[in-house]
């Protein structure tokens, strides 16, 4: 396709385009927005980008994103570590917290088991998962991964590699309608599935 805009905005629309959800469309809009920003406005933006860049990483235990050496949960010394709720996503960390009833930690998968995209359990943060039942001291896995084919098949597959350690390994399931996104569910209804868990 020829192009009718200058390399560097061409380039900048794909770059948008690159992200989930953005159409070419949206994409073209959100680059001539940039480019009608005052200079000062669109460095600090770039600069925004750089600097989580440079100083988010993974919490060395439960893999949720921070800018702290540990995350403030797994710092906390009002959490309980032997209760483990396994998240997809960092978001969904969050969700869980809005039943403001939880006390255990997290442990985030950073994805979900999914032929269909290629992605396998090496591709997910679940051999960290392992290691953490393995140093003893867990007395419960809760899986909250999303009530939908993907989200049932990873809550599987892990409560199979976890079954070995003897630690009970329980599933959000009260609640919240098959299909759903935990993200986007009320708090009241996280905390029916949180209270409602059943023994997988
Ligand atoms: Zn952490």
């Amino acid at each position: 396709m020829n192009s009718f805009f200058p390399a560097s905005v061409e380039n900048l629309i794909d770059h948008f385009a690159s992200l989930p959800g953005v159409g070419k469309k949206s994409a073209s809009r959100l680059a001539f927005h940039i480019l009608a920003m005052p200079e000062q406005e669109a460095r600090a933006f770039a600069a925004a980008i750089v600097e989580a860049k440079e100083k988010v990483h993974p919490c060395p235990i439960c893999q949720n994103l921070t800018d702290t050496e540990l995350c403030p949960i797994c710092a906390s010394g009002k959490r309980d570590p032997s209760v483990i709720c396994v998240v997809s996503e960092p978001k969904d960390v969050l969700s869980v917290e809005r039943s403001h009833e939880y006390s255990g930690v997290y442990h985030v998968l950073h994805g979900v088991i999914s032929p269909m995209n290629h992605i396998g359990p090496d591709d997910l943060r679940i051999s960290e998962l392992v290691e953490r039942v393995a140093k003893g001291n867990v007395n419960e896995i809760i899986m909250a991964t999303n009530p939908d084919t993907e989200g049932d098949t990873t809550a599987m597959y892990i409560y199979r590699l976890l079954k070995p350690f003897g630690v009970k390994v329980s599933r959000l399931a009260y609640g919240i309608p098959v299909g759903s996104n935990i993200e986007f569910v009320d708090d009241a209804t996280i905390l029916r599935a949180l209270n409602g868990r059943v023994e997988m």
